[in-house]
């Protein structure tokens, strides 16, 4: 297929990227590789494509997003003192976004779709566009969000009700994404998070908080993993410091509380690395043909919803 090139360099590690690869091999090079460039307008038509599927979204993750966004608004609120903000104008607003979003989403297409204005994977693959459901998840969501003991925790834990020279504030990560650079079997490469929520408890112990919109899920412990050692490497924890980890369920109000945390992370980011190489030349080139990425077997569940399945012939 001639010059492909530019490849990502360094390499980037996330938890999505993580469960791609443990998933699906053909799904990480799509998402990694194939994809790589093709947000700019001149990009090859594979390259775009390939992009434009990888940002696309479904109702249930916009409506994801617009839940995150109030939860942080929320904790924001909560530590500024003076009072929440009100929980049914919130719900209002998560429900005139939906349908301002499905508006969109029925007319975005290929040829208009940007970042600011990604693919829905539902409309792309003509099946149906969930409003209403997810509306109704969110709303469930938010319901519970402001019942949340961290945010109860947040509100009461102001820097008025803590003694001077304490805390500035409880809150020590909140709606950051960002990199911290590690090295891995002398791979050196990017480790991108954005963990909901991290605070400092009553008894100073580092609390990280995943609000979680959707069902519970295999690969959610993982993702605190990763949040984790983003946050040691960041230095926002230091290394010998407990972390009370928390997957808070928001569709149900569970909270699954004081998960262990573990090196399972950097073991996992081993174990890519390691493959990594079997797909990577010395130049940081991947192997380009894409069989040489495995696929999962004919009629997986994964393939039903992977945004991806036109491009592994697996449309229905
Ligand atoms: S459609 Fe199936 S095989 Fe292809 S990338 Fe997605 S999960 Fe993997």
């Amino acid at each position: 297929m001639g010059d492909l090139g530019p490849w990502p360099d360094p390499p980037t590690v996330s938890a999505s990227s993580l469960v791609k690869w443990d998933t699906c091999r053909r799904s990480y090079f799509w998402s990694s590789y194939w994809s790589w460039t093709g947000w700019e307008r001149d990009a090859p038509r594979f390259r775009r494509l390939a992009y434009l599927l990888k940002k696309a979204n479904s109702a249930y993750s916009v409506a994801g997003t617009y839940v995150h966004n109030e939860a942080i608004r929320l904790c924001q609120a909560a530590v500024n003192g003076g009072g929440l903000p009100d929980r049914d104008k919130a719900i209002d607003r998560v429900r005139r976004k939906m349908l301002d979003w499905a508006g969109q989403a029925r007319t975005t297409t290929v040829d208009n779709a940007t970042k600011a204005r990604p693919l829905s994977i539902e409309v792309y693959y003509g099946e149906p566009l969930m409003v209403a459901s997810a509306t109704d998840n969110a709303v469930a969501c938010m319901q519970n969000l402001w019942e949340s003991e961290h945010v109860e925790y947040l509100a009461e834990a102001t820097p008025k009700n803590i003694g001077p020279g304490e805390w500035a504030t409880p809150i020590l990560v909140l709606d950051e994404m960002s990199a911290v650079p590690i090295e891995v079997k002398g791979w050196r490469m990017e480790l991108w998070a954005a963990p909901d929520l991290v605070y400092e408890g009553a008894r100073g112990e580092v609390r990280l908080v995943d609000w979680k919109t959707g069902k519970e899920r295999a690969t959610d412990q993982a993702q605190l993993d990763v949040y984790a050692l983003w946050c040691m490497e960041r230095g926002t924890v230091a290394p010998d410091r407990a972390i009370r980890a928390s997957d808070d369920y928001l569709q149900t109000g569970i909270s699954r509380q004081d998960i262990p945390i573990a090196d399972r992370a950097l073991d996992r980011i081993e174990a890519m690395v390691v493959g990594l190489r079997k797909h990577v030349d010395k130049a940081n080139k991947p192997n380009i043909e894409a069989e040489r990425w495995p696929k999962l077997p004919e009629g997986s569940r994964e393939c039903g919803w992977c945004e991806y399945r036109e491009l592994c012939g697996r449309t229905r």
